[in-house]
């Protein structure tokens, strides 16, 4: 009697590690190439390779896209093993996307304005660094508050970073109202204050305060420029862990503001909920995750993403 043969099985990790792309011949028996990736330190939770295999099974392309735990010091090799082992690109989340410029061998304007990528493009055996968190989010503010981030007073916290430098970058390049940085290391908030001077140089505001200020993250300093604020906006990776302080006191948030939460895992972060306690219009990060991989997609392969299958995977409840 023949035995039949066992269908052939997609065996793709939870996570790859750099010891795996250095052995990529040999890591990699799926029965698809895995061309696409993210990078991160920690990345076990993205939800990025739900979204962007859904996008390559709806458009037929026939390959995945993997999680890739690479620490800081590994970034470099691990990255330009990338045109070695066949890849069109990969993600870059926390705490890879300001370190990856220098090792970009060409960065489009955005990104090199904001000197942070979160999507790399191999292009001729070349590095490409791009960044989609900006315009992602100014889709996600769109969808989720049917409103234009050029007419908002905004007030980033964690302006320091590289999603919160895309979002302040986005904003002054939309012409936002007011923009109002917050950072735990002060200074940078300051620098990205004075980098973003030349966008905010009309008068635009009726009230008495500057169109662009970073403010120290003290209580007193952010009710002041709450009253002045349409938009809160969360770009630190406070509220993903329980044991996490607020990011600002409940007592500050108030009805009249809508809150941006970059986090997405929780999905109720007590940012969220302070906020919905507090009357106000309030959305998670899943949003921008959506926006910012469309436009990933988009980069990688010149086409259209397919939105409405990138959301229904997101949207379904995470695997444990
Ligand atoms: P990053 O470059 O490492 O920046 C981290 C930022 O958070 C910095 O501003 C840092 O301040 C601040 N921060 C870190 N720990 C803090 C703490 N304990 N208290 C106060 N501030 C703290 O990371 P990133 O890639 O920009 O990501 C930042 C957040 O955005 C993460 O939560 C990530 O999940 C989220 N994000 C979401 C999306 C989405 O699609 N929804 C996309 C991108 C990022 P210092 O400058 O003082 O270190």
């Amino acid at each position: 009697m023949h035995s039949q043969p066992l269908p052939l099985q997609c065996s793709v990790k939870e996570f790859y590690t750099l010891a795996d792309l250095q052995n990529w011949d040999a890591t990699t028996e799926v029965d698809k190439p895995i061309r696409l990736g993210v990078f991160g330190d920690r990345v076990e939770h993205s939800r990025s390779p739900e979204m962007q295999n859904a996008a390559l099974s709806a458009c037929g392309l026939p390959m995945h896209y993997a999680r890739f735990q690479i620490r800081a010091e590994e970034l470099e090799t691990a990255l330009k093993l990338l045109p070695k082992v066949n890849f069109i690109g990969v993600n870059l989340t926390t705490p890879h996307k300001i370190p990856s410029v220098q090792f970009m061998d060409q960065l489009d304007g955005f990104a090199g304005s904001v000197g942070a990528v979160n999507t790399v493009r191999i292009d001729g055996g070349k590095l490409v660094g791009y960044n989609t968190d900006g315009a992602g989010f100014s889709r996600a503010i769109r969808s989720d508050f049917s409103i234009d981030l050029r007419d908002l007073r905004v007030m980033l916290f964690g302006a320091g970073g590289g999603a919160g430098r895309s979002i302040a970058m986005q904003a002054a390049i939309e012409g936002c109202e007011r923009l109002v940085l917050v950072n735990r290391t002060r200074e940078k908030a300051q620098q990205l204050a004075a980098d973003l001077r030349p966008f905010f140089a009309d008068a635009r505001v009726a009230a008495p305060v500057p169109r662009l200020e970073a403010v120290p993250w003290e209580e007193r300093a952010l009710r002041f420029q709450i009253a002045n604020t349409d938009l809160i906006v969360n770009a630190t990776a406070l509220g993903m862990r329980r044991s996490d302080p607020p990011l600002v006191p409940a007592s500050l948030l108030a009805p009249h503001l809508m809150v941006y939460d970059t986090v997405y895992i929780p999905t109720q972060t007590p940012l969220l909920v302070g906020a919905a306690e507090a009357g106000a219009r309030a959305a998670n990060g899943i949003s921008m995750l959506l926006h910012q991989g469309a436009l990933a997609f988009e980069t990688w392969f010149d086409r259209d993403a397919p939105l409405a299958e990138m959301r229904a995977a997101i949207s379904a409840p995470q695997k444990s």
